[in-house]
């Protein structure tokens, strides 16, 4: 599939320019139908995986589990599963991790999770469980052959003393298997290469994945990032203000701020991108095209075909 599509960016200089979709397990039918057509939409852009998030201490074990193998049967993207270590033994995740193997899953996005007490309180392993994510990633690593992607955390983790710690932490997840990181979303691209560069100073070498976040719901997007710490710029508030009762303007404003982003990223080096889609197609979707990713030809004249009918 992705032989075929144009994947160049003249912004990028001739350099390919590729991306990934994260989605979350669906909790209804109706969401799982908004869910597989964001999928069908964006699937011809070739992705270079699609990623399945994992709830709050497993909660969504068998949703995302549902959601991956629906992945592997019925399309031909790659899924990478998240996985946390949150309040469950070794046994119980290396079952997981099996399982996934055995349905054709070669990619895990390993994390330890948020403390079972909620975010701010102190994180506790499970008594039998991996203690951390870089245990997690050797464990993983122990099962099979799979590719394994972490999180990083380009201003710094809420919970950490010190960037250095934080690095640290990345520094053992590479040092147990992972082969790339993906970072928390962020909107001062100054800080991703702040951190970038001191993820490299640190002998850090695997590719560091801008996690981008197009804010289309600025109060939801300010309160999530009350949450993990994320720098929310002034600039960014004065995009959104006076459009509160007005989706279709914010979605114009969502759309241009995510490519303002972006080309910035690019113009500064950056390939490769992770995209946060919260399950809708339309503001990644116009981002990717933006950014020279097309689908093949033969998708372009399906889509216009069921347009016509
Ligand atoms: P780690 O990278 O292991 O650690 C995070 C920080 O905690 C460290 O940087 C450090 O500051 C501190 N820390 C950890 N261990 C130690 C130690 N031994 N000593 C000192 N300090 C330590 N959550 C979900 O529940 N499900 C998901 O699907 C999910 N997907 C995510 C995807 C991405 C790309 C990102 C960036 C985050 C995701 N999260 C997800 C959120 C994540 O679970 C939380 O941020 C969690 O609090 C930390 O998990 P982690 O693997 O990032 O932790």
């Amino acid at each position: 599939m992705s032989s075929d599509v144009e994947r160049r960016s003249r912004r990028a200089g001739g350099r390919p320019i590729s991306v990934s979709f994260e989605f979350f397990p669906p909790k209804t039918p109706e969401m799982e139908a908004t869910l597989w057509s964001s999928i069908t939409r964006l699937a011809p852009l070739a992705p270079k995986f699609v990623s399945v998030t994992y709830g709050a201490g497993g909660s969504t074990r068998e949703r995302t589990h549902s959601t991956v193998e629906r992945i592997v049967k019925e399309t031909r993207l790659s899924p990478a599963a998240h996985l946390t270590c949150v309040s469950a033994s070794k046994g119980e995740v290396d079952e997981v991790v099996r399982g996934y193997w055995d349905a054709g899953v070669r990619h895990i996005v390993a994390l330890r999770g948020d403390p079972p007490g909620g975010v701010g309180q102190s994180y506790e392993p499970h008594s039998d469980g991996y203690k951390t994510s870089a245990d997690l990633v050797s464990g993983i690593r122990r099962i099979a052959n799979f590719e394994v992607s972490v999180s990083a955390y380009p201003e710094k983790h809420p919970e950490s003393p010190s960037f250095d710690t934080d690095l640290d932490i990345l520094a053992a997840k590479v040092e147990a298997g992972a082969t790339r990181a993906i970072t928390q979303c962020f909107f001062d691209n100054d800080l991703y290469f702040r951190y970038l560069d001191k993820a490299r100073a640190r002998g850090i070498e695997v590719p560091i994945v801008p996690g981008i976040l197009p804010v289309s719901n600025f109060k939801q997007a300010k309160n999530f990032s009350e949450k993990t710490g994320t720098y929310m710029p002034g600039w960014l508030a004065a995009r959104f203000e006076g459009l509160d009762n007005d989706p279709e303007t914010r979605k114009l404003i969502a759309a241009a701020v995510a490519a303002e982003q972006v080309f910035d990223l690019v113009d500064r080096g950056v390939t490769e991108f992770h995209f946060y889609t919260l399950n809708r197609a339309d503001l990644v979707y116009a981002v990717c095209h933006l950014l020279g990713l097309r689908p093949p030809q033969e998708a372009v004249a399906g889509q216009n075909g069921q347009a016509a009918a």
